[in-house]
């Protein structure tokens, strides 16, 4: 089966210009031509025309979560939840996630290896879904940030070795560190849970397996000491100071940046309700530095993606967040797409709309180089050559 899509505009995702009047052709699950529409006036097969629309590769939210969604839940708020209800959540966030253009998750740790059986279930057809690059647990000191969840506290180099190894088993295709503390943290917000040698074991398990490792820090103590550990990629870093984006531009570490949910005001609200001396500890100082710390890293030519922090389905908002702390439209989109694909090591399947690639396609209504709102409205999505679009909304 052969499909032409045609739109006023397309943007490959490569960091070329938009093309003006272009078409995508897709035979099965992969993209065969990419170019001017001219080009594939002559191919036969299904012509869906979308007008004045741009075309884009599909998304990534390259930092997510599967079963709590900050639009409705509070972080804590999955806790002693039965499993099988969070299975079902889980599958909701993440129909809204396709429906709204996202072809492709990192979840960066969900509890009780959640994401492995979630992946699966994409995989075998039995409920609609991104692509799922994985974490499994993420792995947090006993007092540190998610140390309280089951299974994933680990203290100690061998304890770090073992579970980095157990993830692996189960099918981890990155690993996650909390390094910076945060709400749930006992014994202040804003520490370090792990030491240097856990660190170092860790980094050291994950990329004898092949893998990277994205650690959640935000302050620029425990970012500098993850990237002197060979940690890949900086989940939140917020409060990046000028030696932080040296080290990172001279290691070649990517920031994954979570804007949006960090200036959200409505997720601000929520976590003062859980824990209301959070805000002056932690949040208060993120927010003041985020949007300068993510616009001198992009300057600086730090390679970054992005995503919600578990706001399903709301990568546009993160988009906009970003154009709005200075990062240019393309830039921005890149880091939802190419970027991310790198950082995922999927660049070669997905992340750019390229011939041989499999044919993750989105549409979105106007022109978001012009006006970043764009990305809100989504109006055609293709995953592996199949269309999503159609979804009803729940
Ligand atoms: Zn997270």
């Amino acid at each position: 089966m052969t499909s032409i899509i045609r739109a006023r505009r397309l943007i490959d995702g490569t960091g070329a210009p938009a093309l003006k009047d272009a078409a995508v052709v897709v035979e099965g699950s992969r993209l065969v031509t990419v170019g001017p529409a001219r080009e594939a006036a002559n191919t036969r097969g299904e012509t869906i025309d979308l007008g004045d629309c741009t075309l884009l590769p599909g998304l990534f939210d390259a930092h997510t979560h599967l079963s709590f969604n900050y639009g409705d839940d509070l972080i804590g708020s999955s806790r002693g939840m039965p499993p099988e209800v969070r299975a079902l959540r889980a599958a909701r966030n993440i129909r809204r996630d396709l429906k709204a253009g996202i072809t492709t998750l990192r979840v960066t740790g969900e509890r009780e290896f959640l994401d492995v059986t979630i992946k699966k279930a994409v995989e075998q057809g039995l409920i609609p879904g991104p692509r799922l690059v994985i974490a499994t647990r993420g792995l947090a000191a006993t007092n540190g940030h998610g140390g309280e969840t089951p299974g994933n506290a680990v203290d100690g180099p061998d304890e770090m070795r073992k579970a980095v190894r157990t993830n692996l088993r189960r099918g981890a295709d990155l690993i996650k560190l909390l390094v910076t503390g945060s709400v749930d943290s006992p014994g202040g917000h804003f520490n370090c849970g792990f030491t240097r040698e856990e660190i170092a074991a860790g980094v050291e398990e994950a990329h004898r397996g092949g893998k990277k490792v994205g650690a959640h820090s935000v302050r620029p103590e425990d970012i500098k000491l993850c990237i002197q550990e060979g940690v890949d990629a900086i989940e939140h870093g917020h409060i990046l100071d000028d030696e932080c984006i040296a080290m990172m531009v001279e290691r070649g570490t990517w920031l994954v940046a979570t804007l949006a949910i960090a200036i959200d005001e409505h997720v601000l609200a929520k976590d003062m309700e859980l824990n209301p001396t959070f805000a002056d500890v932690e949040w208060l100082p993120r927010r003041r530095a985020a949007r300068e710390s993510y616009r001198k890293a992009h300057q600086a030519g730090i390679r970054m993606a992005c995503g919600t922090d578990a706001m399903h389905a709301q990568m546009a908002y993160e988009l906009e967040s970003l154009v709005g702390a200075g990062i240019p439209p393309m830039d921005a989109i890149l880091a939802a797409t190419r970027n991310a694909a790198q950082l995922c090591d999927i660049d070669h399947l997905v992340g750019t709309l390229e011939a041989g690639k499999l044919a993750d396609v989105i549409a979105v209504r106007g022109d978001p180089l012009a006006t970043i709102s764009a990305m809100r409205d989504v109006c055609f999505v293709m995953k592996e050559g199949r269309r999503y679009d159609t979804l009803s909304p729940e």
